[in-house]
């Protein structure tokens, strides 16, 4: 059993998922069941991953009752505005084939489009007639919450942000933390590159058995982050989900804080990063 956080508005949300970026909608259907049937519990998932389909169909292959999985989808950027947004989450559903989403995102703030605060009004109507029972960001700064605290009562329950040990976020965390906004970690492996060689992961993952994967996302865990790994592979889904019953000491979490490397992110800034 996986265990929960609970937002803002007093949902609560699995403190671990299943990321689903890159693969279509076959591939992401046998993912998604197989990662239902081990326990996972919350789905990642973007109108821009084309893989809303095969997400939905996953979920219904699993054969687990609707209110037990959480699923989150993003709103596009080629979508953001008041109208579009609202069109573009009935076609979430649609694609989904599902009444409602547990979680609503803006993919990216998209600053030089200017439309996040409309985006975000359609959301909260769409939350107040119940397709959706959490409505959030991804990958916005403190400029981009200030704006929305500006002009909405509406605070984001989540940021979506990249966060993995190269690239901690201890800032934006903290400002996260102070709004009362839960942060999800996405590539919270630095997509299971480089990151996972790091020597002080094998060494720590010794002392418990573990692989540096666990290593790294009970390290997510223990700083109450919401880690989303992604993994086609029936092994790996199984590892990554057992970081529930092991604990890492302050050492091994000071240890690890030693690797923080901030070149070694993605690279993409919120405040230029364009996709839509
Ligand atoms: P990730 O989860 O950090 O890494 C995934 C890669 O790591 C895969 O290639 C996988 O390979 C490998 N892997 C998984 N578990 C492993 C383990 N225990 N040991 C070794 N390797 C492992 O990367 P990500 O997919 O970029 O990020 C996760 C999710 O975050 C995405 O799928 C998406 O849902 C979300 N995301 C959101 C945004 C955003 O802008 N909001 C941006 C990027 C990603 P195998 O398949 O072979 O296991």
């Amino acid at each position: 059993m996986v265990p929960t956080v609970t937002l803002n508005n007093g949902v609560t949300m699995p403190q671990l998922g299943l990321g689903t970026a890159g693969p279509g909608d076959d591939e992401t259907r046998r993912r998604v069941r197989e990662a239902l049937t081990l326990g996972y519990r919350l789905i990642d998932t973007a109108a821009r991953y084309g893989n809303e389909v095969g997400v939905g169909q996953g979920i219904a292959d699993a054969g687990i009752p609707r209110e037990e999985v959480f699923v989150g989808t993003k709103l596009r950027g080629s979508d953001q505005g008041y109208d579009s947004t609202r069109k573009a989450l009935d076609a979430s559903l649609n694609r989904l084939g599902l009444d409602y989403v547990d979680l609503y995102l803006i993919h990216w703030p998209l600053p030089r489009l200017d439309q996040y605060a409309e985006s975000w009004r359609a959301m909260a109507e769409m939350l107040d007639e119940g397709k959706i029972r959490a409505v959030g960001v991804s990958n916005f700064l403190p400029e981009h919450f200030d704006r929305l605290a500006a002009e909405s009562s509406v605070v984001p329950a989540v940021n979506q942000i990249e966060l993995h040990p190269w690239l901690p976020q201890r800032e934006q965390r903290a400002d996260d933390d102070r709004r009362g906004i839960v942060t999800q970690s996405w590539s919270p492996l630095a997509r299971g590159g480089d990151l996972l060689e790091e020597p002080v992961f094998a060494t720590i993952g010794d002392r418990y058995g573990r692989t540096p994967g666990q290593v790294i996302l009970r390290w997510h865990v223990q700083l109450r982050l919401v880690p989303i790994p992604k993994s086609g592979n029936a092994e790996r889904l199984r590892q990554n989900l057992e970081v529930f019953d092991f604990e890492l000491t302050e050492d091994d979490m000071a240890e690890i804080d030693t690797v923080a490397d901030s070149n070694r992110g993605s690279g993409l800034d919120p405040r230029t990063h364009e996709e839509f």
